[in-house]
């Protein structure tokens, strides 16, 4: 019989694993990944470092480790990831939700009263991040989420029921097809708006990522374009567009919002201060299509 291997404290495997994981964010990652094993929390390791790590728990540590090595994004090693103030469930079927979003949100909140039933889209939702955070911040508010990944709306309707979120329905299809005859305040949307052909899809998180909620066509626009042209009859007169998009894309963005009419169209930076989100709203009086 071989011997068993002798039980490490839960201070040294932590130690041993952050030096096995690259980067400067080894001994935070080893520590979540530790505590999701174990189903505790900070505070609990820090009284208990020097427990035994049961086997099992050793042996699933070992296993995620391992994955992280080889590039798997924590988020979905964790099955979690923190956006707004909302604790998310992701997985492969979803984007991680990114920072740069939550300034998404922050502009549509500003254009959103707290003291009116409005009623917004959220185009391509993935994992629910932007249609829960507004919902959590406007309860008077009607949110619509639609996604054409059923296992993503599936993922989504998991954190509205988990962040008990009531008032956004979820609708199944591309962008704005599953919303004909219906007209919103405001849509906002994160869609996929790498270039097909950018190298930066093969490197880091992304290569885990659906690619679907990654990249679109050849200069990464495609998503936009069917946005841009729709959304003037999904929106009231005065009613908003916004759309998050890469840092080089502000002036592009804004030339497809003018040739559709839209006006007060402007592009907004994220932190880092890159162009992010590009925003324009229909006329008061373009009743044409109606
Ligand atoms: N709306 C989701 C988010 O912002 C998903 C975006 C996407 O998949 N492109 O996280």
């Amino acid at each position: 019989m071989p011997a068993e291997p002798p039980l490490s404290r839960l201070d040294q495997a932590l130690r041993v694993a952050a030096g096995r994981l690259p980067g400067p964010d080894a001994r935070h990652e080893a520590e979540h990944l530790l505590l999701h094993v174990l189903g505790r929390d900070r505070a609990w390791l820090f009284a208990h470092g020097d427990d035994a790590l049961p086997a099992e728990s050793a042996a699933a540590f070992e296993d995620l480790l391992a994955r992280r090595m080889v590039g798997e994004p924590l988020a979905y090693l964790l099955g979690r990831r923190g956006f707004w103030t909302l604790d998310l469930q992701v997985s492969p079927a979803t984007l991680i939700p990114r920072p740069e979003t939550e300034r998404l949100v922050e502009l549509a909140l500003a254009r959103l009263p707290p003291d009116h039933a409005l009623r917004v889209a959220d185009l391509g939702t993935g994992s629910g991040a932007i249609a829960l955070a507004i919902a959590s911040e406007r309860p008077l508010a009607q949110l619509v989420a639609t996604d054409i990944s059923a296992e993503a709306l599936g993922v989504a309707g998991a954190n509205a029921q988990a962040n008990g979120i009531a008032n956004v329905a979820f609708r199944h299809g591309s962008w704005l097809a599953p919303l004909a005859g219906e007209r919103f305040d405001l849509i906002a949307s994160n869609p996929p708006y790498i270039a097909e052909d950018d190298p930066h899809l093969a490197q880091g998180d992304l290569r885990f990522e659906p690619p679907s909620a990654l990249s679109s066509g050849t200069d990464g626009l495609d998503a936009v374009r069917a946005i841009v042209l729709a959304a003037p009859d999904h929106l009231v007169p005065g009613g908003w567009l916004l759309l998050e998009h890469g840092w080089d894309q502000g002036a592009p963005v804004r030339a497809l919002l003018m040739a559709r009419g839209f006006i007060d169209v402007a592009t907004e930076t994220d932190l880092e201060h890159r162009d992010r989100v590009t925003l324009g709203r229909v006329t008061e009086a373009q009743d044409a299509s109606r």
